[in-house]
């Protein structure tokens, strides 16, 4: 050891004898080794995520209009698509929205706590055995996907005092989730089954909706008439989104609309009838030029061919900006397209900013991400994605800001 490293290894000894163990206390977060920093100040740096509850709004009200006189329900499963299911369910309920979708029980549990007057939480994804009791308790409507489900289902509620709402949802030829020609014979064939169960809703979902020449959707919808039609009266429901767009006879009592909500045109046919609802702003870090030759990022995979100028802003592969952007995607400053060069790191992302004039950029600006000059759409085109896909991979520490938030 030389004796520089010597006095390091002693001054850590040093520190380590010398310090009191960590202990902060409780509440802590001013006092002369603790400045007071609001989570506000401290998020001024990050990537930012804008979410118009307005636009949300305006979407649903659009969808309500152009389906009536069927009804629209909301399918805000996955945290609302990954823009805060509580926010968007409540932006949604103001809207008159009263009918909601998410895939879990623990997700209908939350919504359910908002206490939010007249609305109702269907459970796409089912019941788990044993959760029969609980979800009754708390007035959320299963979907029963098989036989099973139903069985449990009809066997948990059999002594309260009144019969749970409940859903059923049929495969019509998606082979995902629902009841099959099977477990459907065996309900029809115990007419004492059906006393047993309250059916508030018959749901199926269509393989093909965002390809309206498909005979997929013509024969799902034939099926699901001829299978709804054995079943006790009830309301029926058969639309996503895309199928909002097809023949109205798709839309039944109820539709289901989720992505077009979010303002995702669910095909070519609906594009301009949704407005975008997300913007993604990142921040400038730093900026550099560099010469001719240079490499850029992990694996130096971009290789300047003339002087160029660099911003390294802060958004990455774990706020769910995808790798594959790579070489790319691109951000926007002033309207200005500005490429991505070199691969995406976790925590940032290098672009060439060579396009602007010098100066017009400092660290600390923002780039727009997804915005304006570049829809959520590009951005997935450029990820090989599908809208959803980035949507609901946007990550934990992005700043959520809501716009005419309640
Ligand atoms: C996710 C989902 C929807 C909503 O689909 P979008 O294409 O986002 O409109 C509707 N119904 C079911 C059963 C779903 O799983």
């Amino acid at each position: 050891m030389n004796g520089q490293a010597e006095g390091l290894e002693r001054g850590r000894q040093a520190t380590a004898v010398s310090r009191a163990p960590y202990s902060p206390r409780p509440g802590a977060t001013s006092g002369p080794d603790c400045p007071s920093v609001t989570p506000a100040d401290a998020a001024a740096g990050s990537p930012r995520l804008t979410i118009d509850l307005g636009a949300v709004k305006r979407n649903y009200l659009r969808i309500a209009a152009h389906v009536r006189p069927s009804m629209a329900g909301a399918v805000v499963k996955a945290d609302a698509y990954g823009m805060g299911a509580e926010p968007v369910t409540r932006a949604l309920w103001e809207a008159r929205c009263r009918s909601f979708f998410v895939a879990h029980l623990s997700e209908a549990l939350t919504l359910r706590a908002l206490g939010l007057d007249g609305a109702q939480f269907y459970v796409l994804n089912g019941l788990s055995p044993g959760m029969e009791t609980a979800c009754a308790a708390a007035g959320i409507i299963p979907v029963l996907n098989s036989l099973e489900q139903a069985v449990r289902w009809r066997e948990a509620t059999a002594t309260l005092p009144e019969r749970p709402a409940c859903a059923l949802q049929i495969d019509s030829g998606m082979a995902r989730l629902g009841l099959d020609s099977t477990d459907l014979l065996h309900l029809v064939g115990d007419a004492r089954f059906f006393n047993d169960l309250d059916i508030r809703l018959v749901l199926s979902q269509l393989a093909c909706a965002d390809m309206p020449l498909s005979d997929a959707n013509s024969s799902q919808l034939g099926r699901f008439e001829a299978v709804a039609s054995c079943l006790p009266d009830s309301l029926r429901s058969l639309a996503n989104s895309a199928a909002c767009f097809l023949d109205p006879r798709f839309r039944f009592d109820l539709v289901r609309p989720g992505l077009a909500l979010f303002g995702v045109a669910p095909m070519p046919e609906a594009s301009g009838f949704v407005e975008p609802i997300v913007t993604l702003d990142a921040p400038v870090l730093q900026l550099r030029t560099v010469s001719r030759g240079a490499g850029v990022g992990y694996g130096l995979t971009y290789q300047t061919s003339a002087p160029k100028r660099l911003a390294v802003v802060g958004l990455g592969y774990a706020d769910g900006w995808r790798r594959c952007l790579s070489n790319r995607g691109a951000g926007y400053f002033d309207g200005v397209r500005l490429p991505i060069a070199g691969r995406i790191s976790m925590d940032s992302t290098t672009l060439d900013v060579t396009a602007l004039p010098e100066g017009a950029l400092r660290p600390g600006d923002f780039l727009e991400m997804i915005g304006p000059h570049q829809s959520l759409e590009v951005v997935a085109a450029d990820a090989g994605a599908i809208p959803n896909e980035i949507l609901t991979g946007f990550g934990k520490r992005l700043l959520k800001r809501y716009r005419d938030a309640t």
